[in-house]
Order: structure tokens, then sequence, then C-alpha cells
């Protein structure tokens, strides 16, 4: 892709630039040349000129909840995919998780993913709590994050013990750490299919009910402030519970954080009726009085990001019957329309808080730079076509999965560029 590109025409918004108009945004190699009102004069004949009338350009996307799958099962999805995804979804930065084979619990595993993703999108990585996901022994946090963790959790498990989880709490004090938590009390949720409701009764399937949820972000909410208010994260959010939980522990002055995927704003448990293995999650999909409490919290600064929990699975797996299909859909490619269509087209949501949820509150979350459009500066963008109606068609995917309850969905919104480390991927959807 020609590495000379100006956005004509396009709306520029960037929070923490204090932007939000419409100009001309030019990138050479790699570099903002160009950000004003005003067009350049002397335009070579070599740049690439875009008509990028209601596009948007903001500061790279960052999707804080992904599953590589690379090391151990790169038969689902590999570093390379899964970043060719990212980026056809217009992201410019991932987190990955640390469930995979072996886990990410040693620096090894780490400079392993570091050395392989090495493309147009950051890969940055969360680590385990504990050794092997096991929730027993600490892992070596300090060195994890000497060799560049962002972030710990033992996501796909919760920290069942809250002993464990204080300590975790207390060991990574002195270099401050960011503590997330897959939230489940799995005392309650025991071999679950879907949300504990209506259609779990219905298909006979076994539920899990929302307040196993609930019951953990209460817990370690009350251990982050006992251990001396540390840095803690909520993932994937799913229940009107969680966003009550941490509405209040931010009104005490706490450093808790919350991110919530595009499913479940997006969809209730209906979904998974017919078994559809495809909207069979954890945490699973809950109710409509859940869906609207997550959209209030998205809306009023409660929840601080999205984040899509990229989990990919192999047609075969997902074809199961519902009660042995993995639990997990893929996301990457769809966020960026989902979040469109159902925010900022339907619910009216500014976009300056699309790019807060999507880019900003990540990157502050993790304490990664924040990227700035500013001429001078590296280009670090995610370009989207605003009003641009598609339809989902998952084998234009990237990625190697497939499993996504929204194929054949029209959307409204649909990522066209994304540019990241002097390279530019085109999106294609
Ligand atoms: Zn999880």
């Amino acid at each position: 892709m020609a590495m000379d590109l100006l956005f004509e025409r396009i709306r520029i918004v960037s929070p923490l630039d204090k932007l939000d108009s419409v100009g001309y945004l030019w990138v050479q190699h790699g570099s903002i040349v160009h950000c004003s009102t005003e067009p350049p004069a002397n335009i070579p004949p070599t740049t690439c000129r875009i008509a990028a009338d209601d596009w948007m350009a903001a500061p790279g996307f960052v999707d804080m909840h992904v599953h590589l799958r690379e090391p151990g099962q790169t038969h689902k999805e590999t570093i390379a995919t899964g970043s060719a995804a990212a980026a056809n979804g217009g992201f410019t930065d991932i987190v990955c998780m640390p469930n995979t084979e072996p886990p990410i619990d040693t620096p090894t595993v780490i400079e392993y993913i570091q050395r392989r993703a090495t493309g147009l999108v950051a890969v940055h990585v969360c680590a385990a709590i504990s050794v092997g996901r096991h929730g027993e022994v600490l892992t070596p946090m300090e060195h994890l994050h000497e060799a560049g963790a962002v972030m710990f959790s033992d996501d796909g498990s919760c920290v069942r013990s809250a002993e464990l989880m204080r300590r975790a709490f207390e060991y990574a004090a002195p270099f401050d750490a960011l503590l997330s938590q897959h939230c489940e009390e799995h005392s309650m949720t025991d071999r679950f299919d879907i949300n504990e409701g209506a259609i779990a009764m219905r298909l006979g399937l076994r539920g899990y009910p929302s307040v196993a949820e609930d019951i953990i972000i209460a817990r370690d909410i009350l251990l982050a402030e006992y251990c001396g208010n540390r840095r803690y994260h909520v993932s994937h959010m799913s229940t009107r519970g969680a966003v009550r939980l941490v509405r209040l522990a931010k009104s005490w002055g706490l450093r808790v954080s919350a991110e919530v995927t595009p499913h479940h704003f997006t969809l209730t448990e209906d979904a998974a009726d017919g078994f559809n293995t495809n909207a069979k999650m954890n945490p699973p999909l809950r109710c409509r009085h859940d869906v609207e409490a997550i959209l209030e919290g998205l809306a009023d600064g409660t929840i601080d990001a999205i984040a899509t929990d990229h989990a990919p699975h192999a047609p075969s797996e997902k074809a199961q019957l519902f009660a042995q299909a993995p639990n997990g859909i893929i996301g990457l490619e769809t966020a960026v329309g989902l979040a469109l269509t159902e925010l900022y087209h339907k619910r009216k949501f500014p976009l300056t808080r699309i790019v807060e949820l999507m880019s900003v509150a990540p990157r502050r979350i993790l304490q990664l730079p924040q990227p700035r459009i500013a001429v001078g500066e590296p280009a670090v963008l995610t370009i989207v076509a605003l009003e641009q109606e598609w339809t989902v068609e998952p084998e234009r995917f990237r990625s190697k999965s497939r499993n996504t309850p929204f194929g054949g969905w029209l959307l409204q919104g649909k990522p066209r560029f994304a540019i990241n480390r002097g390279q530019v991927w085109e999106c294609e959807l």
C-alpha cells in the first residue's frame, strides 16, 4: 500500500488533541506531515489523494482483550493471522491474553510472542497471575513486568482464592502493576452453558447466574482498596450488577476500570436460542436489563473501554453439541462496525466518546503512550467510513476462525485503514 496518502475532507477526532473537525490529513512514510482544515499546497502527483468525505481519522484503536492462541492452538489462530485480523478490523494495537499453551507465565513466552509480532499491529502482552493459571502459586510478576507485560490476569479462569488475589495485589504494589480479572465465582458456574434464565430453562441448558460474576467484582474491589488502592481492571463485564459495582468503586476514588465486549452491548441470551453455539461464550450473553445497564455505563463513563474478547475456535469445535462446544466468539473484524452501528448511529454517542472507548481509555488503563494527531508525529491511525453500510461476510475475515454470531448482519460504519509503524493496511471486509 502506498506510503504517501492524503485524506481530503476527513473528520479528525482526537480528544487529547482537542480535535473534532473536518480537514486534510497527510501521511508520508509513517509520519503526519499535514493536519489542517486547509488543504496543503503543492501536492506531488505521486501522492495518493483519497476523497474521505464522511470518514473519520482517530488515534489508532486498541483492543485490550484478544486471544491469539499461539503458542499452542495455532489451528484456531496465530500471532500472524490474529494481527492481520486486528489490522483488517481497524486496530493498531492489541493485548494478547495468557491462556495459551504453554500459558504466558514466564518471560520466555513473552519473548516468543514479541519476536513474532513484528507487523503493523503492536502486540502487547497480558501475563498470568498464577503459574499455569492454576490459581495456586504467583508467577514471577516482577520479571514478567520487566519483560514487557502490560497487565496480569488468569483470563479464561478466575483467581478463585481471595488470599492469592490479595497476595498478587501486594506483590505487584512496588511496580504498580495492573491486575485484571475474569470475574467468575466458579463454584456457582460448574459446566455452565449459557446465562441462568428463561432460555436456559426452555432449552434444558445449565445456567450461569449473573450474581456469580458480581460476587468476584465486589470481592476484588474490596481487596484492591484494602491493599492500598491498587490498579484493578474488570474484564468483559456482562451484568447490571457489575456496572453498579464499578460505578460505586469509582465513586470511592478507587483505581478501578472496566471493559465490555461489543456482543455484550448488542445481544441478549436470546441469541443462543436454537442452540446457536456462536452465541456461546464466557461470560454468557445476559438479559435486556443487563444490556441496558451496560449501555448506560458506556454513556456515563462507568465503563472505560470496548474490548472484543476475540476468541477463535475451529469450525469443527463449534459444530459440536451445545454443551460440548467451546466458549467464545471472534470479534476483531466486527467491533468497529458494531460500535458505530449500536452506539454512534442508534444511540447517538458522540464520536469523541467512541474514540475514548476504543483508543484513549485502553492506553490510559494500560499506561501506554498516547499517539497524537499533529504534524511531525508518527502516524498511528484508525480510519473509518462512518456512514458506509456493509454486510458482515465471515469468509472475508483475516482471522483463521469464523465463529461469529454476526454473519449476515448489516452494519453502518466500516474500518477502511489501519496505519502504524510506518505501514498502511487497507481494510478488506
Ligand atoms: Zn475471560
